[in-house]
């Protein structure tokens, strides 16, 4: 029987961009002008059960970033709601919120600029399960030892500062950080795109490793279909803020439904032999802050028809467990 670890429902994340010189003296001699507002992420629904791994995927500027954030709690969604464990986060109590928090964690691309280049590895592993209880200022040296081991670093290198280790190594100091608050899932943000192709290979059967030791969920955002196939569960495609597909990833490699996956899937490059991330869909990913009506693919997609530029599409199940949102559905 699944279990539902986080959900988001209907997420959505507004931002306000600031007016430049020009548009502010504009305004002040009485001109209208509109402060634009972008719609990062708009009306996602997404879940990822105990132990699944989910891989979020879209091009750079589809909001996968923004919407991993308000996931794992670090920015409040503008609506819509966030559920860890059925319970609305945003009425929890205190005590509730720190479990949840604890319990959701996030890994970023750049391991260096998340790491703080002033503290010793044994206390950027090891500061917060003190501070949090999850272990005693005792026992901290040992858990940190185990840690390290434990996602191939040497203990012996705890005295040293982030600036001392590799890029593959820094990202191992940020997953044991991670890991050290004992969460049931974690949040990767092209957590292995800044890596060398091996170096690459090697963060992912860590990964996947930690996760059938730990039973750890993850979600696993990237721009990388190559990546994303190797080692998800299931696949959520998002473009300009908004869910266009999901499904088992087999499933949706072997019959993705919508346009803009058809788009990405007719090139994608495999770990083995990659040279380049995908990005085949012809055209530009038009700008959030005035995005097309209706269908927001509609300028790029091979299929579009009238009611594409006015309506937008629905997402509905193709198949059991496997979705879109394409008016092609609809005939
Ligand atoms: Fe293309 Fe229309 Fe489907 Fe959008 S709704 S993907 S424009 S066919």
């Amino acid at each position: 029987m699944s279990e539902l670890l986080l959900e988001g429902r209907a997420v959505g994340k507004r931002f306000g961009k600031t007016l430049d010189f020009s548009e502010k003296l504009a305004k002040k001699l009485g001109a209208t002008v509109a402060e634009p507002v972008v719609h990062a992420v708009d009306g996602v629904t997404i879940g990822i059960e105990k132990g699944e791994v989910v891989g979020l995927v879209g091009e750079s500027g589809c909001g996968k970033s923004t919407l991993g954030r308000i996931l794992a709690g670090l920015i409040n969604a503008s609506s819509g709601e966030v559920l860890f464990r059925d319970e609305d986060m945003a009425s929890m109590d205190t005590k509730r919120t720190r479990a949840a928090r604890l319990a959701v964690q996030m890994i970023f691309q750049n391991p260096f600029a998340s790491l703080n280049p002033r503290m010793r590895v044994e206390d950027i592993i090891g500061e917060a399960p003190a501070a949090q209880g999850v272990v005693t200022r005792r026992e901290r040296h040992d858990y940190v030892t185990e840690l390290m081991r434990k996602v191939g670093l040497d203990p012996d290198y705890r005295d040293r500062y982030p600036h001392q280790f590799s890029g593959g190594q820094r990202q191992r100091i940020g997953i044991a950080r991670a890991l050290a608050v004992k969460p049931e899932l974690i949040i990767c943000d092209e957590s292995v795109a800044a890596l060398d192709v091996s170096i690459q290979a090697q963060i992912l059967n860590l990964f996947m490793d930690l996760r059938d030791e730990l039973q750890l969920a993850y979600l696993f955002i990237s721009h990388d279909l190559g990546v994303v196939e190797h080692i998800s569960d299931r696949v959520v495609i998002m473009y300009l803020g908004r869910v266009v597909e999901s499904g088992p990833t087999e499933e949706l490699f072997a019959n993705p439904n919508h346009p803009y996956t058809r788009g990405l899937l007719a090139e994608v490059p495999r770990l083995s032999n990659r040279t380049r991330a995908f990005a085949t869909v012809k055209g530009e990913l038009p700008s959030p802050l005035n995005p097309p009506a209706g269908c927001h693919f509609h300028p790029r997609c091979p299929h579009a028809m009238p009611i594409c530029r006015t309506e937008r599409p629905q997402y509905k199940q193709v198949v059991p467990s496997h979705g879109s949102a394409c008016h092609l559905n609809d005939q």
